[in-house]
């Protein structure tokens, strides 16, 4: 049973034909994955991190001060500052912040598919889809959840890991500029960490989106599309042009399932069409066979009537 959406999308697009400028089928716009939200999503969360550096530094240089090349009381001093810096994090960063965050990028990128969806769509059927996007919301929170969990995560496992790093460095007298290089270091993993958290979950949030929605507008198979990258996947570069339909994704999932994985979903339109042939059956494939003249398609016209063109265009002076 078609959904609400897929069935006023057939109508819409029967419509079209029937009464519509009946385009001709354009090539598509080339794909459009969400980059910029993407890149703009790490920034935020490298702030994140940012901030938690911030915390880390502060509570390591407050009050007299730990020399934290001395002995085992010194370690158990640093490891009681960074104790005191996850109740600050806590208290500092707010999870509802986080979630605030999160919902503002989810919402960003749902936006961004739809463009995308439209632009399509007008190239393909010759009018844009209806949406109802009854599974949008979940997806959303689904998203804010899971990445609200990872952030906390990965300020948690940082703080684990500076943690065990001061009783390490007590331990075994590790010169203070050593410490202080192993601190940057870490906190450079967390920004890469934090950049792949943006980067792996915009992508897993627009593949599901776009299959969401074209599941709904009764769009049942796509176009495998492989954007270039630095380390693709060689069996994903392989599918690349392959057809796959919803209900029978390959062994690893669909586009942008596995981490990182930036392929999108082309979307097949021929079910639409066929759901656009069923519902009205009477009209006649004359109808919209020949495009019907533009007004720039009529203004051409006249001009080659009344004017001599040479072959680039310009007008032969009489
Ligand atoms: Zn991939």
């Amino acid at each position: 049973m078609p959904s609400v959406a897929a069935r006023q999308t057939a109508a819409r697009v029967a419509m079209t034909r029937r009464f519509g400028p009946a385009m001709p089928q354009r090539p598509g716009p080339p794909p459009r994955p969400p980059t910029l939200i993407e890149s703009d999503y790490a920034h935020r969360l490298v702030r994140i991190v940012d901030q938690l550096r911030q915390v880390v530094q502060h509570e390591l240089s407050a009050g007299p001060g730990v020399r934290l090349d001395d002995d085992s009381h010194q370690g158990a001093e640093a490891r009681r500052r960074i104790k005191r810096a996850r109740v600050a994090v806590d208290n500092e960063v707010a999870e509802q912040r986080l979630e605030h965050v999160a919902r503002d990028y989810a919402t960003r990128i749902a936006v961004h598919q739809r463009q995308v969806l439209k632009e399509q769509a007008e190239a393909a059927l010759g009018t844009d889809v209806i949406t109802l996007d009854a599974e949008v919301p979940s997806l959303i929170a689904g998203f804010v959840h899971e990445n609200v969990a990872l952030i906390r995560k990965l300020q948690g496992d940082t703080l684990g890991h500076l943690e065990t790093l001061m009783t390490r460095a007590a331990a075994t007298s590790m010169s203070s500029a050593d410490l202080q290089e192993a601190i940057a270091d870490r906190f450079a993993k967390a920004e890469r960490h934090a950049r792949l958290i943006a980067m792996d979950q915009s992508q897993k949030l627009n593949s599901r989106i776009t299959r969401a929605r074209h599941q709904e507008i009764g769009v049942d198979a796509y176009w495998w599309k492989h954007m270039p990258r630095i380390k693709p996947r060689p069996h994903h570069v392989a599918r690349d042009g392959l057809r796959f339909q919803y209900d029978k994704p390959p062994y690893d999932g669909h586009p942008g399932t596995q981490i990182a994985c930036g392929c999108l979903q082309l979307p097949d339109w021929s079910s639409v069409h066929q759901a656009a042939d069923d519902v009205l059956p009477q009209v006649a494939p004359e109808d919209f066979a020949e495009p019907k003249p533009t007004l720039l398609g009529r203004a051409k016209k006249w001009v080659k009537n009344k004017l001599r063109i040479d072959e680039h265009g310009n007008v032969i002076e009489e």
